[in-house]
Order: structure tokens, then C-alpha cells, then sequence
């Protein structure tokens, strides 16, 4: 068994240093994400603050070691997982022996016990070797994780906690066939008996369902309570009554199952209510607001991860005498592409440390998304025009990055409706 490198890495450097961010956590820095070039001691009295891609050692650390592992123990499995529309075993075995499963659960419960800003360094990488994968870790650690720290009791803590961060996935399951974006319309019913409920409906899109051991399910106690009744529940995979159904054949983060279930008269203690009856609505909410950072993070991973297997190609392939590189109408493109995921990076970055300095940042979270899965597609798209026509085939991995990429405009709230939500915050910012 390999050592668990991150963990091991994050706790010896936890105790040299803390991140260097007490300065934007004060609250001061403006709102505009460009920082000043500035040395402390060159600040002539001002607060100087450092730019957004500083890491603390401890998170330098981290992505270091997560794109070391990412390239050894991951990238020999991509072809085939996706081939096969399957995660290999020994893939989720190493994310938990690594410490990837449970970056932000403390070590009482087995997990890392690093922040939310290196979960999205972790997702990043491992977007840039396989985006499936970082959808897996990505939900497991800014969705299931989170509700549970954030909203479990004791006893909830210590069953789900400590095995999320060492061998059990978790699914989010929120989505119906008849409720997406329109998320709170949702039918799955929760009836209340004694000292439980029975839950009967369906979900549809559950990521991560064919290996997942808990299900966080959203199910309406009250229907006349419209949204107000939806409650947060746990439920076991072996709990009797649901049915996780085949797999969606997709087009892309193939790897990744996407999977239906069924509620037949499934029997959930009252014990399992996860937070408060009639909270769910808004710990979905919540949830997603910090998830959206995730995706955008795989969508930056997964746009440099494609750029990088393309840039050295345009630099080898000659053509009317010359490397394609040097065709200033390929440079051009080639620079434009890279300052798009620049910006998508610096976007999500922000996002971060907004959210980590406990600060608004919902609408920076929803530019952050949108705006990485359009830099996501745009990336792609030109690298497959950029390697010719050997882009087109699947000799090289970036077909697969290109259709693996459009899922960045559905999940979390759809593009419409990352629009949507800065609308409304635009519109309030001009009222007077
Ligand atoms: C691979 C994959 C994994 C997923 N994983 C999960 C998961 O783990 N858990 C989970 O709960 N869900 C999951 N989902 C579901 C996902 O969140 C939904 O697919 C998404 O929210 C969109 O819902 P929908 O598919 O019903 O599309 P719809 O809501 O039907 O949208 C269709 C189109 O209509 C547009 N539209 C809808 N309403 C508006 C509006 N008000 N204004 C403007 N345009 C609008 C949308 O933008 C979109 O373009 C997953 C989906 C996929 C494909």
C-alpha cells in the first residue's frame, strides 16, 4: 500500500507554516482581483497584498505531489477507463490512500485536514490528467464532505466521516427526471411514521452512484410546504428499497457513472436526517454555491491538461518547411488560448479565497463556472484543429478532453443559470 504522500505532507507542513492569507481575510482588499506587484517593504506604508497565485508552502506542496501522483498512478488508466465507461478499482483505492478523498475532514476523522483552497489545487490537477476522476473527488470533497462537517451530529460525524476520508464515496442526488434547473420541483416524497420516514420517487444523474456506499438524498416531508419541506437524508446503499439503476452510455467524463435510482418504500431513520427538517432547499443551495468553484476548477485542470498534451505537438510537426508554432496566425490563436485559461484560473482562484475568507462570493462563483467551461470548450476545440488531423482521432487524448468538457455548461446549474444568478446580483448592486 502506498504511503498517503499528501496527508503526509500537508500535517508535517501545516506545523512549519499557516497560509499567508490573514491580510485578504481582514476584509480590506478591494473588490478588483488584481493585486499590486509590490514587496511588503516596497508598500511605503500601504497594505500590500500578495497576487492571487500564491500558494501557501503547504499548498504548493500539495498540488505538487496530487500532479506527481496524478501523472504516475492515474494517467496509465485514462484510455481504458474511458474506453470501458468505467472507474478502475485501483484508481479510487489510491485517491484515499493519498488523502484526496477527505482533503478538508480533520485527521480525528482520518482525513487531511487542509482547506477548501487545496481541494480546489487537488481538482485542478487532476483534471488535467483526467476529469472524471476529478469530478469524483470533487463532489466527494465540496458536497458530501462539507454537509456533513457543516451539518452532522456527533454520531453522523463519526460513522460517515471517518469512511469518507478512507474508503466510502458519497453521492449528492438532488436532480429528477422532471426537476433539473428547476431543482426544488422535485417529487421524491418522505412520509413521516414513528421515528422514520419512507421515502418513494427517483433521481436522475447521481454521479458516482455505482461505487457510492451513502446517498444524500433530497426528499420533500411536505409537499404543501412546496420547497420549505424538502429535508436532507442519509441513506445507506444497502438500505432496502433502492434501486441504483444502469448507468448513462455519455459522451463524455465517461469514466465517471451517471446513474438513475429508484425510492421503492425505502425505511430511513429519523436519526438520518442530515441538518434540520425543511433546511434542505438551502443546504443544496449552499452546497452548489461552493461545488460551482470545484467545477470550475476541473474546468481550468482540464483545459491546461489539453493545451499542455498540444502545445509541444505544434512545436514538433513541421510544415511548409517550419514548426506550426511559428506561423504567427498559430501564435496568436495559441496565446489568446492561453490567456483565456489564465483568466479562468485567476476567476476561480478569487472565487476561492473569497469563499475561504468567508466573504459574498456567489456571483464570483457562478463567473467562475461559467466562464471556465466556455474557456473549457473554447480550448478543446482549437487544440483538436491545432494537432490536425491526428486531433480527430484517438491516438491522442484530446478528443477526449473536448468531449469531456461540454458537461462544464450542464452540472451545478447550467450556463443560463450561472447567468441567471449574476443577473440578479448586477441588478441589485445598481439599485439605489
Ligand atoms: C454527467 C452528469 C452528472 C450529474 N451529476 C449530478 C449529481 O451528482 N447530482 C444531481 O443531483 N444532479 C446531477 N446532474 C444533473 C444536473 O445538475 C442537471 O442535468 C442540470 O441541473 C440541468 O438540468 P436538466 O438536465 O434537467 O436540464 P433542464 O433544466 O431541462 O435545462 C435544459 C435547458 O434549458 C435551459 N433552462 C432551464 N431553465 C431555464 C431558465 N429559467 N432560464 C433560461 N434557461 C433555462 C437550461 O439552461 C438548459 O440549456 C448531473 C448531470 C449530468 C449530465
Amino acid at each position: 500500500m502506498a504511503a498517503p504522500l499528501v496527508r503526509f505532507l500537508s500535517k508535517s507542513v501545516r506545523q512549519i507554516s499557516r497560509p499567508p492569507w490573514g491580510a485578504c481575510q481582514s476584509g480590506l482588499r478591494s473588490r478588483t482581483t488584481s493585486a499590486p506587484a509590490v514587496a511588503p517593504n516596497q508598500a511605503g506604508g500601504a497594505v500590500a497584498f500578495p497576487p492571487l497565485q500564491t500558494y501557501s508552502e503547504e499548498e504548493s506542496m500539495m498540488r505538487d505531489a496530487v500532479r506527481k501522483y496524478a501523472q504516475e498512478r492515474i494517467a496509465p488508466f485514462v484510455p481504458m477507463m474511458d474506453e470501458n465507461s468505467a472507474m478502475d478499482e485501483e484508481v479510487i483505492r489510491s485517491l484515499f490512500e493519498q488523502g484526496l478523498m477527505g482533503v478538508e475532514i480533520d485527521p480525528e476523522y482520518g482525513g487531511t485536514g487542509s482547506s477548501f483552497f487545496s481541494s480546489i489545487l487537488v481538482i485542478e490537477e487532476l483534471a488535467k490528467v483526467d476529469p472524471s476522476v476529478a469530478v469524483l473527488c470533487d463532489i466527494q470533497n465540496t458536497l458530501i464532505n462539507t454537509l456533513f462537517v457543516k451539518l452532522g451530529t456527533p454520531a453522523q460525524k463519526e460513522k460517515y466521516l471517518s469512511r469518507l476520508s478512507t474508503d466510502m464515496i458519497g453521492s449528492f442526488c438532488l436532480s429528477e427526471a422532471e426537476s433539473g434547473s428547476d431543482a426544488f420541483a422535485l417529487k421524491t416524497r418522505a412520509e413521516k411514521h414513528k421515528d422514520y420516514f419512507v421515502i418513494n420517487g427517483s433521481k436522475m444523474w447521481i454521479s458516482n452512484a455505482e461505487h457510492a456506499g451513502v446517498f444524500l438524498v433530497m426528499a420533500n416531508v411536505d409537499p404543501s410546504a412546496g420547497y420549505r419541506g424538502i429535508t436532507c437524508f442519509i441513506m445507506d446503499r444497502d438500505t432496502p428499497g433502492l434501486e441504483i439503476c444502469k448507468k448513462e452510455n455519455k459522451l463524455g467524463l465517461r469514466a465517471s457513472s451517471t446513474c438513475p435510482l429508484n425510492f421503492d418504500n425505502v425505511k430511513v431513520p429519523e436519526a438520518n436526517i442530515l441538518g434540520e427538517v425543511g433546511h434542505g432547499y438551502k443546504y443544496a443551495i449552499g452546497m452548489l454555491n461552493e461545488g460551482r468553484i470545484g467545477i470550475a476548477a476541473q474546468m481550468v485542470g482540464l483545459a491546461q491538461g489539453c493545451f499542455d498534451h498540444t502545445v509541444p505537438y505544434t512545436r514538433q510537426r513541421v510544415q511548409f518547411g517550419k514548426r506550426i508554432f511559428d506561423f504567427q496566425g498559430m501564435q496568436h490563436q495559441i496565446a489568446h488560448v492561453a490567456t483565456q485559461i489564465e483568466a479562468a484560473r485567476l476567476l476561480t482562484y478569487n472565487a476561492a479565497r473569497l469563499k475561504e475568507a468567508g466573504r459574498p462570493f456567489i456571483k464570483e462563483a457562478c463567473m467562475a463556472k461559467y466562464f471556465s467551461s466556455e474557456v473549457a470548450t473554447l480550448t478543446t476545440s482549437k487544440c483538436i484543429e491545432w494537432m490536425g488531423g491526428v486531433g480527430f482521432t484517438k491516438d491522442y487524448p484530446i478528443e477526449k478532453y473536448y468531449r469531456d468538457c461540454k458537461i462544464g455548461t450542464i452540472y451545478e446549474g447550467t450556463t443560463n443559470v450561472q447567468l441567471s444568478t449574476m443577473a440578479k446580483f448586477i441588478d441589485k448592486e445598481y439599485d439605489h
